[in-house]
């Protein structure tokens, strides 16, 4: 996160108050100091008149008060002249300072027409040549905003990316029910119950495959509750090897187990984290060959709990690691087909574990080496 200097908005606006009110002192200054001398000279006269007519009639209190009226008369004319001037120039510079603020505003409201109507791309500059570590609310606003269009922009990427993969997805096994059906009616296919169990198959990974969506657009839409509680990762090892234990015999691949002693419970939602732990040793089963091993290890690592699935199977290449957790990837699109995999097991498990503020990741040695997936979860959180 950028740290700012903020330059307070509401200390922008005392200032250009501030400048309005001696812009127009100074021009109201000037102005009166303009006019005085001229309306003086002009009322002067009547005075010089008013004076030596007073000495011929002897009038004195008439004199005074003509005198005073052409005095009052000369400071009006000069001080509404200097106030019209002032309230000018006060009026322009509130006109200028305004727009500095408008401007921005302005911006900032045609740009969000625009995004409103599907074009992400513009972004916000900051207002006044505003620089990045000295920016005041305005800054601010126009830098949450493109924030806002970022995000935007990505949620729109992601959803046209989904609607594409899951197309792709639905398109293979409908085709493959759709074939099926044809052979039969056009009597290519027998009727028997092979060609129905291949139907039944299909439509088998369709409804998995749904299952799977909807528990990722829930996961990634953060759309589920954690129930936490604090559990012995122990218990949950125990558990992972009374569901799955059999299947490693029939499968004949040996599960090593090994618990750190002592460890410390884990404030988690026991359910989310067998879902991940599941997830994980299922794979290593599933892409191990009869005959490997699968390690499941925990042990304490400084303020974590670290979960580790290793096994001696396909492994995946250095080019694959990166997009494992990608919704859909599979490192062999036909044979993890064949399986049943929709490549989306591995990305609800990466929302889950940073759901518990946990970091999860694979390595592997390549190809044929066996790979190690791991988790980190927090002790104290
Ligand atoms: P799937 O349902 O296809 O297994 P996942 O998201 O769990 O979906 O896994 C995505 C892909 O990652 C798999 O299709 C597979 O290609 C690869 N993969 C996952 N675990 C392993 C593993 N232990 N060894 C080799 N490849 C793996």
């Amino acid at each position: 996160m950028m740290k700012f200097v903020r330059t307070h908005l509401a200390w922008k606006v005392f200032l250009s108050y501030l400048l309005v009110v001696l812009v127009g002192g100074v021009v109201l200054i000037t102005a009166a100091s303009l006019s005085v001398p001229a309306a003086f000279e002009r009322h002067m006269a009547s005075m010089n008149a008013i004076m030596t007519n007073g000495n011929t009639v002897g009038n004195n209190q008439q004199m005074q008060t003509e005198l005073f009226s052409q005095y009052t008369a000369a400071v009006y004319e000069a001080v509404t002249y200097a106030v019209v001037a002032a309230l000018i120039a006060a009026i322009l510079a509130s006109f200028f300072i305004s727009r500095q603020v408008v401007t921005p505003m302005l911006r900032m409201m045609s740009l969000s027409h625009r995004i409103a109507e599907g074009e992400y791309e513009e972004r916000l500059a900051l207002p006044g040549g505003q620089q990045a570590d000295q920016i005041d609310e305005l800054g601010q606003l126009a830098l949450s905003f493109n924030q806002m269009a970022d995000k935007l922009e990505k949620t729109e990427t992601m959803r046209r990316e989904l609607i594409g993969d899951v197309t792709h997805e639905l398109r293979t096994p409908l085709t493959a029910v759709k074939g099926y059906l044809e052979g039969l009616i056009d009597g290519v296919l027998p009727a028997d119950p092979e060609t129905y169990q291949q139907i039944h198959s299909e439509i088998d990974r369709l409804q998995r495959l749904v299952n799977d969506l909807q528990e990722l657009s829930r996961v990634e839409a953060g759309a589920f509750q954690l129930l936490l509680t604090p559990v012995s990762p122990s218990s949950l090892i125990e558990r992972i090897q009374s569901t799955l234990g059999r299947q490693f015999e029939d499968k004949n691949i040996q599960l090593e187990i090994s618990v750190e002693s002592d460890l410390p419970d884990i404030l988690v939602d026991k359910d989310r984290i067998l879902q991940v732990l599941t997830n994980l040793v299922g794979n290593a089963l599933q892409y191990t060959p009869s005959g490997g091993k699968v390690t499941l290890l925990v042990r304490r690592e400084r303020s974590d709990v670290l979960f580790s699935v290793k096994d001696s199977g396909i492994g995946i290449t250095a080019e694959q690691l990166a997009f494992i957790f990608n919704r859909f990837y599979r490192t062999d699109k036909s044979r993890t087909r064949a399986s049943g995999g929709s490549g989306i097991g591995l990305t609800i498990a990466k929302a889950l574990v940073q759901a518990h503020q946990g970091k999860i990741w694979a390595e592997s040695n390549g190809e044929g080496k066996g790979s190690t997936f791991s988790f980190l979860i927090p002790i104290s959180r």
